[in-house]
Order: structure tokens, then sequence, then C-alpha cells
């Protein structure tokens, strides 16, 4: 039997769907399945080879990408969609970390060992198990940010210029603040593509590719760019999943998440491929059911509140949550059942070294703005609100921020007095963020249920369990993973 004649396509349902393409050789119970196919899939014919196939271009797979390219090793990235970056790309980039080069260079002296405490609780309080892990992607961060900075020209704000207040200097911004990723991202991909990384874009990966030894030596692609079938098959010595997490996927969330089922999705491409696609390999998913993360649907002005004054208020203008934490703020508006919420700011967010975002954001969303108003009655008029309820939430705020305590919400940052003029922007919460996936080991390796690694297979970020947390962390996952891939093909 020639060698192709191995790559059998058994399991396939159709080109399109995520189901994996395996090989039935290695089951001695199974019947021969030679010369066997599966109707309109094609036989298993690669077009290229590469040492390294990374699944997803968001900032997972492209840090996976670092290290085997800096090592010399042939890497593709496959993304399916036409554009790069994933969730990633669309994030508001506001990256929590501390003990970086790039804040200690700014005087800022927090380390992990300071801060871990505080963020372990947390991630237990949210269902995270492997704090292990979880705590060595939180030690590891620092290092991608300084190698991010140093080697692939990513361009970060001055610490300095806005972290006055203690929780600011646990983050770093991109060059033109919140949601300005373009700066990280792009010096990323194009120092990698130096190197010689292959971008291929519209390449969706529908299923592994199994040798005559029953290891993973490829993957099967729908593309609608190349053949006339759509296909193509990509061979490579190790594939890295880095597909994402699995918010947009209505049925993983009721299985899963199925209080957060009837809230919407900020993303449409978060499907759990890679999730299904390590399972269908043998491999456990953990932490599914980890809480997920709201966040506004107009992300950016919900992360306003970290860095000026801002007032939040339901449909009803009552004020229902402290504003210096986003994803807490959105999830409050979701779970107590508030419908939408309004951000009430000032010129502040524009002085704040945030004024690229307020531009950006409020110039495409006309329709949600109202302001500027010199009074709060005519906000509360714009917003359609009683003037009467608006007016009370003001008077409290503005007692408490003359008492320095906000004895409602606890907020600490920016506890200040909005001034005239006024405006307000309306936001619905949405889900966007998962947390739960592929079982692996420290270097990313994809366990199978024994806990043994999958041979050739590694899977990362936001499609494995410890990931998707924040940028920050799923770029150190991935860095740890390429890292992990370099030496396993010995080319440390
Ligand atoms: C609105 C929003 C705001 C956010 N704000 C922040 C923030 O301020 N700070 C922070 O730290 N984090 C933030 N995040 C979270 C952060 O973006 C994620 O934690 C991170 O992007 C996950 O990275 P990833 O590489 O694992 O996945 P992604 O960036 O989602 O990348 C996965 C990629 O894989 C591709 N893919 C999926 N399936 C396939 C397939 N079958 N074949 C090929 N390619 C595939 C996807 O198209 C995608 O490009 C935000 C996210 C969103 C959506």
């Amino acid at each position: 039997m020639k060698r192709r004649d191995f790559f059998k396509l058994v399991g396939a349902s159709a080109a399109f769907a995520a189901v994996p393409l395996l090989s039935s050789c290695s089951s001695a119970a199974a019947p021969s399945a030679e010369g066997a196919g599966v109707l309109g899939q094609p036989q298993v014919s690669f077009s290229t080879s590469v040492d390294v196939l990374i699944l997803g271009s968001g900032m997972a797979g492209l840090s996976a990408a670092m290290d085997p390219s800096e090592a010399g090793l042939s890497v593709m990235v496959a993304e399916k969609l036409d554009v790069l970056g994933g969730e990633s790309y669309e994030s508001n980039a506001v990256m929590e970390v501390c003990g970086s080069q790039l804040q200690k260079d700014a005087g800022i002296t927090e380390t992990c060992d300071d801060v871990w405490p505080e963020r372990k609780e947390a991630l237990k309080s949210a269902g995270v198990t492997d704090l292990d892990f979880a705590k060595r992607l939180f030690y590891a961060a620092p290092e991608w940010v300084d190698r991010m900075k140093s080697s692939y020209g990513a361009q970060f704000a001055d610490p300095a210029s806005y972290s006055a207040n203690e929780a600011n200097r646990r983050r770093v911004l991109p060059k033109n603040g919140i949601g300005d990723t373009e700066s990280i991202m792009m010096p990323l991909r194009d120092k990698l593509a130096a190197k010689g990384v292959q971008f291929s874009t519209g390449y969706c990966a529908t299923g592994f590719i199994l040798d005559e030894a029953g290891k993973v030596c490829g993957v099967r692609f729908s593309t609608s760019k190349k053949d006339q079938s759509g296909v193509v098959d990509v061979h490579a010595r190790a594939v890295v999943v880095a597909t994402g997490g699995f918010a947009s996927n209505q049925s993983l969330v009721r299985q899963y998440l199925s209080a957060w089922e009837r809230i919407g999705c900020y993303t449409a491409a978060s499907m759990g491929e890679g999730h299904k696609l390590c399972q269908a390999l043998g491999a456990q998913l953990s932490d599914m059911s980890v809480t997920p993360s709201v966040i506004s649907d107009l992300p950016q002005a919900a992360a306003w509140g970290m860095f000026a004054p801002t007032l939040v208020v339901d449909a009803q203008g009552n004020r229902f949550a402290n504003e210096d934490y986003m994803r807490d703020l959105c999830a409050a508006c979701f779970t107590q059942e508030r419908g939408y919420f309004w951000t009430i700011f000032d010129s502040g967010i524009s002085e704040s070294g945030q004024a690229r975002s307020a531009a950006q954001v409020t110039s495409k969303n006309a329709s949600r703005l109202v302001g500027p108003c010199d009074t709060v009655e005519q906000l509360a008029s714009g917003m359609g609100v009683s003037e009467d309820v608006l007016g009370k939430t003001v008077d409290r705020f503005s007692s408490m921020v003359e008492a320095g305590k906000d004895s409602d919400f606890g907020r600490k940052q920016f506890l200040k007095n909005l001034k005239p003029p006024y405006y307000a922007l309306k936001q619905f919460p949405v889900r966007f963020r998962t947390r739960g996936g592929a079982v692996v080991d420290g270097g990313g390796r994809l366990l199978d249920a024994n806990g043994k690694a999958i041979a050739g297979v590694y899977c990362c970020g936001a499609a494995a369990q410890g990931g998707g947390e924040s940028l920050t962390t799923n770029g150190a996952f991935g860095i740890l993973t390429g890292r992990a891939v370099t030496e396993d093909l010995g080319a440390a």
C-alpha cells in the first residue's frame, strides 16, 4: 500500500463541519478502511508541509509562533477569517500585568508576588480549578510584555501617564490607549512575517489527519480560496490549536453555561472549534462552566471608568455598580436584569489619555449618545429617564465624593464629580470570554484521558483549560507553548 493510502477520511460529515477527519487505521477491531472514503470528502493530498502549524491568529497563536520561528523552524499560522487577530484584535487591550520592565522603568514596584494572592482569590471564586497553572501564566505575563516590546516592536503607553491610582499600576496599555490593539498586534505580525512565518487567512481547520501510526501529521482546512473542492490539507510536524474560546457557540453555551444563554455575544468567531477538534483526539475538556465574562456591546466605553471619572446608571437612572471595573459592572447589569445601562461622562475621559477611544466610540455611535448637556435635567431628558431619579442619583454620588467614600458600591478610583457639559452613552451587556478548554500540560501539550501527551498536538489560549483570562496570560500561554514545541522538535 502506498503511504498516501493511509490518510483515510473516516468520520467526516460535511466539508464545512468542524468534525475531525480521523483515519481508523489505529483501531485493531475496526474493519479495514482501505479503499474507503467519505462521501463529499476528497482524499488527503498535502499541498504544503511545515514544521509547526498554528490554528488561529489571536494573541495566543501569534505568541506561540515566536520561539519556533526564532529557532529557524518553518511556521504557518492558519486563520479561518479573512483578517488576522481574532478576539484579541477586538479587545480593549487593557492588559493586567505586573513586574514587567516597562512598569519598572516607570517607577512601578509591584511584583507578581504582591498581586498574586488577590488574583488567586478572584480566579478561585470564578471557579478556575488549576490555580498552579494560572499562577504560572500570571508570572510569565511580564516576560510576554517585555518580549513584545523589545523583540517584536509592540508599542505601549508610558505607564507613568495613567498609573497615578493603585489599580492602574497593575495594567499596561497600548500606545494610544484603550482599544489600540494595532499598536501591539501589527508590529508582532510584521516581525513574525519577517522571520518567515507564513500567514494563511480564510483557512478553517475542520479535522486532524493521522498517519499510519495513528499520529497526527496534519490538518484539513475548508477554504473558499484554493481548489474547487474547497479543501486544503497541510502536513505538519507539530500542530498548535489556538482557536480561541466558545462564547459565540450557542449550543456549547447552553451545554456548559446555561445561565448565560439568553445574553447576546460580542464576537461571532469564538465557536469552540478547537475544543471539538481536541476532544475528538481523546483530549478532555475542563473548566467549561467557569463563569464567563460580560462586557458592554461598546466595550471601550465600559472601560472608561478605569481611567477617568464616570457615573453609570441603569435604564431608570439608578446607580447599580462600581464603575471602576468594567466586567463586574457589565455582569451586574445582566445578572440584575437591568436591560441596559448608561455611562455618564464629561471631558475627563478625553483629557485622561483616552482621547482616541472617546472620539472613536462617540463618533461611531452618535445615535446612542446624549449630550453635550449643561444640566443634569437636560441629560435626564435626553436619556429618557426621570429628572427626579437621575437628580437624586447624582446628588447621592456627590455626597459620597465629598465624604471620600463610596459607601454604596466601593468605588475607589476616580471618585470625583463630573463637570458640565455632561454626556451619556447607552450600552447593552454582552458575553464575550469563556475560560474552559482542552486539558494540557505546562507546555501546552494536549493530554489524553490518562494524562498522557498526544504526540505532536498542543493547545493554548482560550481554547485550553486555564486560558482565556486576558491578553497577557494568553500571550504568555502562547510563549510557553511555542517554547515546548521548539524543544520537542529538537530545535531549542
Ligand atoms: C470585546 C472584548 C474586549 C476584551 N478586552 C480585553 C481587555 O481589555 N484586556 C484583556 O486582557 N483581554 C480582553 N479581552 C479578552 C481577550 O481578547 C482574550 O482573552 C484573548 O483574545 C484570547 O486570545 P486567543 O488567542 O486565545 O483567542 P482569539 O484572539 O479569539 O483568537 C482565536 C483565533 O482562532 C481563529 N479560529 C477559530 N476557529 C478556527 C479554525 N477552526 N481554524 C482556523 N482558525 C480558527 C479565530 O477566528 C481567531 O482569530 C477582550 C475580548 C473581547 C471580545
